[in-house]
């Protein structure tokens, strides 16, 4: 099911455009900020030079104590413009006319204000005060200040010529130039600014204005008495005089108070670019968290619905909820068609021992334990899986665009781990069993029916393998499965044609070599192929669930040799016979060997049962094992440890299990007469058994040395090809009935071959 990704792709294709813009937008606010914030700079250093200009109107004097201004210090400035700043600054404390240092004074504010780009960053109402302030005010100040230089230089000359006459209504021009254009803008641009933040610079505005036309009116005097004057003292120049410092301190003021507004209008600029920032930015996150909220939902509600469907069209589990096989193959048809890419792999999983499970705890616990496993393949898998319930223990979980088969042998570990995890259910304390098989398509083929064969195979080996084994599809399996199948179909008829017959290996003492049983072992006598041996075909049997009926038919077989040997020589004899974990795990197994027992005209003591060491300590089937041993045990079955050794048993599992008698494996014997470390362990495991009265076989025993250094070990009992080879009943009937041990001593081989 594609549909959680197809909206996250639409979510996400709508929102690419809009966070792009965002973050172009963003970027550009963030340069706004930067550019702010160095004309912000640039304004406070202006802002500082407002004390040393007053101080030069005021005094007329050269600055005598140089006031340091942080030019160099700041990054905002170039080099170049450093070097123009420091020069201009130099000049501004140093120059003895006032109009002159003032000059300077406003070519360090240009050089300022052209650096930071003043007038780009303020707005539409405010970019008038950039030009009142680095020029306007200014040059109203040095044009006044000019203006009134000249005119008391030539009041003070006795002589007027016409250079004096013309150079004061040419300093009274340039002046009246910019103090009519600040006038303007004070007047024309000013009601555009918000009244109550513009309320101070307004007031500043008239002060000035009212101080321009006092100095007007002084100046005309000025220019008038200029006109006619041929000598100083006919130059009226005083009215001019005392009106210039009150034009010149307004006109300062005025200065200052742009300076602070431009400042105030800044850093709101700065304050709402920052907040609209932050505002944007949280909207943004809550935009994306709320689409992908609304996808996920919407998601679900799809997958809820697609669920709903399932439920109704029966393809689903009732017991788990769920889907079922036939849900799964319509997600494998679905993918195939959508042809996503990648691999699809499928892990199918099958719990063990379920039969017993049930029938020892009741069908109640069985379910729960269903659901529990349900519980855990949904939490352990991810988005992209799918998971269902395909068949009575079995579970399948498929995974769409894997990268590699690893992957999903690592999740099945994963898994592995939570289904064998002790769990309470419904007051029991149980380990739920498990084997996997994972199958895995080429990458990029569509899947299909096979991937879930293939699975199907990998776990009929998984299961040959034991507890949660987990097996990876191999091509090999097929053909095995082919074989297999083939074998199988033959071996039905085997079993209905009486072709499959235990042969017989005798059991003798280490050390008298008396006959003490025989291990009843299966084979095929196929009269086009020979005999075949159970390696050959019991694979083939247990995959086709032959297994019961092979071994119920090699007991009947052998307990009606045992009987017929039993009445021709009456020896102490007992007949091995192995059974399969399945027939121990199911609880009816007891009456059914008893009844068995009992049809053959034997006792139970007669008949040794021949447990694997592996089955019998087993974690996960201990219990109904266990359970099934103890009662065979009681009921007089003598109870044989198979293949002892190679399980691993401890010595409270041994002392539990009721064990009459260990079969030492083949591997712990063959070459026992010469291998001192492997005498070493054997002597230990013989030591084992003996120390908790077990009876001790050595399996596989096939030289005189070997039986010797047995029997001077403590080993009771030996089976191995320096005996016998399993031979067929009458042979051994035969032999048995001649079997003499006070006459025939070591090799007996001979005898029963
Ligand atoms: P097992 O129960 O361990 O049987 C002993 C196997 O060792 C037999 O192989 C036997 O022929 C072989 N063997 C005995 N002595 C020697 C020896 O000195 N040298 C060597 N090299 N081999 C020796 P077999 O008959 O091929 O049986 C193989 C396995 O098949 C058995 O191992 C047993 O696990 C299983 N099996 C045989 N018959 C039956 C049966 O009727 N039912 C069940 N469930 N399993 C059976
Ligand atoms: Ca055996
Ligand atoms: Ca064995």
């Amino acid at each position: 099911m594609n549909i959680r990704r197809w909206l996250t792709g639409i979510i996400v294709f709508l929102l690419a455009p809009s966070l792009l813009f965002a973050t172009l937008w963003i970027k550009k606010s963030l340069d706004d900020v930067r550019a702010v914030d160095h004309g912000l700079a640039g304004l406070a250093m202006i802002r500082d030079l407002g004390p040393l200009i007053r101080h030069r109107i005021e005094t007329n004097k050269p600055l005598n104590v140089p006031q340091k201004l942080e030019f160099a210090d700041s990054d905002i400035f170039t080099a170049d413009e450093t070097q123009r700043l420091q020069t201009a600054y130099a000049a501004f404390l140093s120059q003895t006319s006032r109009s002159a240092s003032i000059r300077d004074a406003r070519l360090i504010v240009r050089i300022i204000t052209q650096s930071v780009k003043l007038s780009s960053i303020t707005n539409f109402e405010t970019v008038e005060l950039t030009d009142l302030v680095d020029n306007t005010l200014l040059t109203v100040i040095i044009e006044a200040s000019a203006m009134i230089r000249a005119g008391t230089h030539a009041a003070e000359k006795s002589a007027i010529n016409l250079w004096d006459k013309m150079s004061i209504p040419v300093q009274g021009g340039q002046f009246k130039f910019a103090a009519d254009e600040a006038s303007r803008i004070t007047s024309a641009h000013f009601h555009l600014l918000p009244k109550n933040k513009a309320r101070v610079l307004k007031e500043l505005a008239t002060a000035y204005r009212e101080a321009n036309n006092r100095f007007q009116e002084a100046g005309a005097k000025l220019l008038m008495s200029t006109q006619d004057a041929t000598r100083g003292s006919e130059i009226v120049v005083e009215p001019a005089q005392r009106a210039v410092q009150g034009l010149l301190n307004s006109t300062l003021t005025l200065w200052e108070g742009s300076i602070d507004y431009l400042v105030m209008d800044l850093e709101d600029h700065r304050n709402a670019t920052v907040i609209s920032v932050y505002v944007a930015c949280a909207i943004g996150a809550l935009v994306i968290l709320v689409a992908f909220g609304l996808a996920i939902l919407f998601g679900r509600s799809v997958a809820n619905r697609t669920l709903e469907e399932f439920h109704k069209l029966g393809y689903h589990d009732p017991l788990t909820g769920l889907p079922n096989r036939r849900a799964l193959k319509k997600t494998i048809d679905a993918i195939a068609q959508a042809a996503e890419g990648g691999a699809t792999g499928l892990i199918q999983i099958d719990l063990r021992h379920f039969k017993a499970l049930n029938h020892q705890h009741g069908d109640h616990v069985g379910d729960a334990a269903l659901r529990a496993t349900a519980e855990i393949l949904i939490r352990i898998s991810g988005d992209r899986d799918f998971v269902a319930r395909t068949g009575g223990t079995e579970f399948m979980l498929l995974r769409r665009n894997i990268g590699s088969a690893d992957q999903l042998c690592e999740l099945a570990q994963t898994l592995t781990k939570a289904i064998g995890r002790e769990r309470d259910i419904h007051g029991h304390k149980l380990r739920l069993d498990s084997c996997f098989g994972i199958s895995v398509t080429e990458p990029d083929m569509a899947p299909g029916e096979q991937l879930i064969i293939d699975a199907g195979l990998a776990t009929r080996s998984a299961k040959n393998k034991g507890s949660l084994a987990i097996c990876l599809f191999k091509p090999e399996m097929r053909d095995t499965f082919e074989k297999n199948a083939e074998i199988a179909k033959d071996l039905q008829i085997a079993l209905s044609e009486g072709s499959i017959v235990p042969w017989y290996q005798p059991q003798v003492s280490a050390i008298s070599g008396d006959l003490v049983g025989a291990e009843a072992l299966v084979r095929w006598v196929d009269l086009n192929k020979g005999v075949r041996f159970p390696g050959s075909f019991l694979p083939a049997a247990t995959e086709a669930g032959y297994m019961e009926a092979i071994d119920q038919s090699v007991r009947h077989q052998a307990m009606r040799m045992t009987a017929r040997l039993l009445q021709q020589s009456p020896i102490p004899f007992h007949i091995g016979l192995n059974v399969s974990a399945n027939l121990l795990a199911d609880p009816g197994c007891v009456d059914l060997l008893l009844e068995e027992v009992e049809t053959a005209g034997l006792t139970p003591s007669q008949v040794s049962i021949e447990i694997l060491e592996a089955v019998m300590i087993d974690e996960f089937a201990a219990a109904p094992t266990r359970a099934s041993v103890a009662s065979l045990s009681r009921h007089g079955f003598r109870i044989e440890l198979d293949d002892f050794g190679t399980g691993h048993s401890s010595i409270s599992s041994l002392r539990d299990l009721h064990v009459d008698r260990v079969k030492i494996d083949r591997s712990f014997i063959s070459g026992i007469d010469t291998d001192p470390s492997l005498q070493k362990f054997t002597r230990a495991l013989i030591q084992l058994a003996r120390s908790l009265d077990i009876c001790v076989l050595a399996e596989g025993v096939e030289t005189e040395s070997e039986r010797q250094w047995l029997a001077d070990n403590g080993c009771d009992v030996i089976q191995g090809f320096l005996i016998s080879k399993a031979i067929p009943e009458a042979d051994l009937l035969a032999k048995a009935n001649r079997w003499n041990p006070a006459v025939v001593q070591f090799p007996r081989q001979q005898n029963f071959n």
